[in-house]
């Protein structure tokens, strides 16, 4: 199965998340969150598809991509910086290397933070982490749905109600 950059990103957050989205068992289309999210990227940044080009990576798409800099740009919604984040872009980093993209880097950009965070790019130390979070991600896909985490760390997810309708506080 293609470990796409929205699985590396949810294997940081969620063994059950990675697996159940893979197994395309889909909330977020009825997010509130992701929409809320879609939209903050196109209200914020109205001008960036004239300025940056969108690459199709095969399997999976960066919205943004400044081919002068070799730099991704990527918009979160977050009310808080996430390591997810930053392995999101650190895998779209390492297949852009991957198609001959030389020192590539990235900056995600947090509007309700009104902070950048800069991403950069070590090709041999950076490459070996990838490959281990593509490593687990597989070992996690080839087995059984994977145990809930606390509630309290469910409050946000677009799985919410999958994993705990019917459950006691
Ligand atoms: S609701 Fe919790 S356990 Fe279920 S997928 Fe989301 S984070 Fe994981």
């Amino acid at each position: 199965m293609d470990i796409t950059p929205t699985l590396i990103a949810y294997l940081h957050l969620c063994h059950r998340k990675i697996w159940l989205h893979a197994k395309h068992l889909r909330m977020e289309s009825s997010s509130d969150l992701v929409a809320e999210g879609r939209l903050i990227g196109e209200i914020t940044y109205p001008q960036r598809a004239g300025k940056w080009q969108e690459i199709d990576l095969g399997i999976g798409k960066i919205d943004f991509f400044d081919a002068k800099t070799n730099t991704v740009h990527e918009v979160k919604k977050s009310n808080k910086k996430e390591q997810s984040h930053i392995a999101q872009v650190k895998y779209y980093l390492y297949l852009l290397e991957k198609i001959g993209v030389e020192n590539p880097r990235a900056v995600i950009e947090y509007p309700k933070l009104r902070i950048v965070e800069n991403v950069e790019w070590d090709s041999e130390t950076d490459s070996i982490e990838v490959e281990q979070w593509l490593s687990t991600a597989t070992n996690i896909l080839q087995g059984t749905c994977p145990p809930k985490m606390s509630k309290s760390k469910c409050k946000k997810c677009s799985y919410f109600d999958f994993c705990w309708s019917g459950e006691e506080d």
